[in-house]
């Protein structure tokens, strides 16, 4: 049996060895390393692949998250809600800008923002709210979206976890993850489901001054060349990983089609299992699955990671502490039992292995070593 890894980008980069190397030589030839044709050209296929008007790349999905942040003139002290459940990015570039990262709890079937809960957290202060498609299905936004309006509220988009997933409206129309909102931010981190060769991100929004804005911010504030009309940052994709991700964007619904058949696999073979809670899907979103991620019930979840582990095969907990409960975001707003999905969600949920690779052998063995485990 091939190694099962958390994440196999090795035999996903055999499929392809041929396109990706031919194109990156192309690049390295090219010595437009920087701001190449490449860029230009991926972003439009981006743009058209996501119906969204402007894509606008930038060095990692951090720095997307803070230039969308500051292109909406947020002012210090201006509070901007999301979850307590997702990874530091989303509140770290909140805190980062001198904003108040005010924190919710999550639904617990979905890992997603509960709108109530961030309808209850609104105060005049509120300037937006950013939903996170965690793990790999959209939030439920159009209860999001009608808050925000009613409320005056910026949506900024994480959809660093789900890339390509659909949300559909009651009215039935369908919208890309990261779209709906006023911005949306995402990363092409190597492991994300559009993975680059080392860091990328974008960012994204149907707004044109906005999308001109952003496009300054990235480039240290310049509009005409050493003439600087705002604080930006430096934050580009180089050509190499535009290149890169050119070609795996038109593998991206393939690669979709295969987690979803690992996730289908998973589903069936833990399905009425009185000890694990299978993903969630809801009927308003399609799951791209960036994690499969089960809730244990009635069992001890760290010492189901071990055996695994001891099995040779990765799992992970994503994520292990709240934001509310790490050092670097102690707020006395908030303690323990604040909030009790995402609390009792970190100290049960456990993530199996979910790639584009993996085989029907693998996933046997995952499968049946999470049942010897929690049947015994
Ligand atoms: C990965 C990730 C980010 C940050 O992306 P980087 O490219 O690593 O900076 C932000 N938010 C979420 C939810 C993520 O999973």
């Amino acid at each position: 049996m091939k190694k099962i890894q958390m994440v196999d980008l090795k035999s996903q980069y055999q499929k392809i060895q041929n396109e990706i190397d031919t194109a990156v030589i192309d690049v390295i030839r090219s010595t437009q390393y920087i701001n190449g044709p490449e860029v230009k050209n991926f972003q439009k296929d981006f743009e058209e692949y996501l119906g969204v008007k402007n894509v606008i790349p930038c060095a990692n999905g951090t720095d997307a998250l803070q230039v969308a942040m500051m292109s909406l003139d947020l002012k210090p002290g201006d509070e901007v809600i999301t979850t307590s459940f997702t990874f530091v990015a989303t509140v770290e570039v909140i805190a980062l800008l001198g904003l108040t990262p005010v924190l919710v709890d999550v639904c617990e079937d979905t890992f997603n923002i509960d709108p109530d809960s961030f309808k209850k957290a609104i105060t005049p202060k509120t300037k937006a709210v950013v939903p996170v498609h965690l793990f790999g299905q959209c939030v439920d936004m159009e209860a999001i979206i009608k808050i925000a309006e009613e409320n005056n509220l910026y949506i900024i988009e994480d959809t660093a976890q789900a890339i390509g997933a659909d949300y559909i409206f009651s009215d039935g129309n369908k919208r890309k993850a990261g779209t709906m909102g006023h911005v949306g931010a995402t990363s092409f981190f190597p492991s994300k489901n559009l993975g680059c060769y080392g860091d990328g991100g974008a960012i994204f929004t149907n707004d044109d001054e906005l999308a001109k804005k952003i496009a300054i911010i990235v480039n240290h504030g310049m509009h005409v060349r050493y003439y600087h009309d705002s604080i930006g940052v430096n934050s580009r994709l180089d050509s190499v990983q535009a290149a890169i991700l050119k070609i795996k964007l038109k593998y991206l619904d393939e690669y979709a089609d295969a987690r979803r058949e690992a996730a289908d696999y998973y589903d069936n073979a833990f399905a009425d299992n009185p000890k694990l809670v299978t993903p969630a899907r809801s009927s308003f979103s399609t799951h791209v699955f960036h994690q499969y991620t089960l809730k244990t019930k009635d069992i001890d979840r760290d010492k189901l990671q071990e055996y695994l582990m001891s099995n040779d095969i990765p799992a992970m907990i994503y994520y292990p502490v709240p934001m509310h409960m790490q050092k670097a975001y102690i707020d006395p707003r908030y303690k323990e039992g604040d909030f009790p999905v995402t609390e009792k969600l970190s100290k049960s949920v456990i993530s199996l292995p979910m790639h584009t690779e993996l085989d029907e052998e693998q996933l046997s063995h995952i499968t049946s070593k999470v049942l010897e485990f929690v049947n015994k």
